[in-house]
């Protein structure tokens, strides 16, 4: 019995992330700094005082309504299908049963079955090899591909474990995961330090694919401190392939979430 507990500890510490960190005991919740919205609404309201003639009443100017918010690239998140698709806790995927077409991670730790798109396959490789000859270690993926199916499971026995306020805050409801689109990987140095850990982070590999990771068309998609946008807590590990046009100018522009690159509002919650 103590087997299938540590057992099913194990599975469900790997594959929590997508969302967040590892199930963690429960802890008073702390709600996370909601951070300003990028997209506030234009306070469009002009009041239209009919003037009675005669009367010398001065309307005070009305406010210009201010534009939402526009990606200066003009670049869109588009369909489920789209290599830009936004996917977060506001914005599920459509349909949200979507199924990418998928081939195996050729850089997975053991071959097990990890899938993701095709030209995330090939910029994966391609990452690995630059950070070898860098630092003398490539990166091993440990999670990847998720289906609707699977996320069903997964969330289903969060709630069944914490209940669903709890299950909100590691795991994400199906049809949000960012791990059906086959373009998130969670990943690890070859060292295997600190997987599935903030700590990846601080080590040696995670400071490379934090650094260079856009320049092969990946974004750190859950950084440290802004939950009040994505939703998520930081997550080192989660990398999530945009394309190298995009990634390379949220780099340029010094974006920090993909919410904010696209002006499309922040994620804290379902609502
Ligand atoms: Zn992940």
């Amino acid at each position: 019995m103590r087997k299938v507990l540590v057992g099913l500890i194990a599975v469900l510490v790997l594959t929590g992330c997508g969302d967040p960190s590892p199930p963690a005991p429960p802890q008073t919740t702390t709600p996370a700094p909601s951070a300003s919205s990028p997209a506030p609404t234009p306070s469009a309201t002009p009041t239209s005082t009919p003037t009675p003639s005669g009367t010398a009443t001065v309307t005070p100017p009305e406010p210009e309504p201010e534009p939402e918010p526009q990606p200066e690239t003009g670049i869109e998140s588009g369909p489920a299908s789209s290599l830009q698709v936004l996917v977060n806790k506001r914005t599920p995927l459509s349909p949200a049963d979507y199924q990418p077409e998928l081939v195996a991670v050729s850089t997975s730790a053991d071959r097990d079955g990890e899938a993701v798109r095709p030209e995330v396959d090939a910029a994966l490789t391609e990452l690995s090899a630059a950070m070898r000859a860098d630092i003398g270690e490539g990166t091993h993926v440990f999670s990847s591909y998720r289906s609707y199916a699977r996320q069903t499971e997964l969330y289903n026995s969060y709630v069944a474990q914490y209940g669903q306020a709890e299950a909100d805050t590691t795991s994400a409801r199906p049809g949000h995961s960012e791990h059906q689109t086959g373009l998130s990987v969670d990943l690890m140095g070859t060292s295997g330090q600190c997987r599935l850990d903030t700590c990846f982070g601080d080590t040696a590999a995670g400071r490379w694919v934090a650094e260079h990771g856009w320049e092969h068309g990946f974004i750190v998609r859950y950084p440290d401190g802004l939950e009040g946008v994505t939703g998520y807590e930081y997550e080192p590990w989660h990398l999530r392939f945009v394309g190298v046009e995009v990634s390379t100018a949220m780099h340029q522009q010094g974006a920090r979430t993909y919410e904010e690159f696209l002006g499309a509002g922040s994620a804290p919650d379902y609502r």
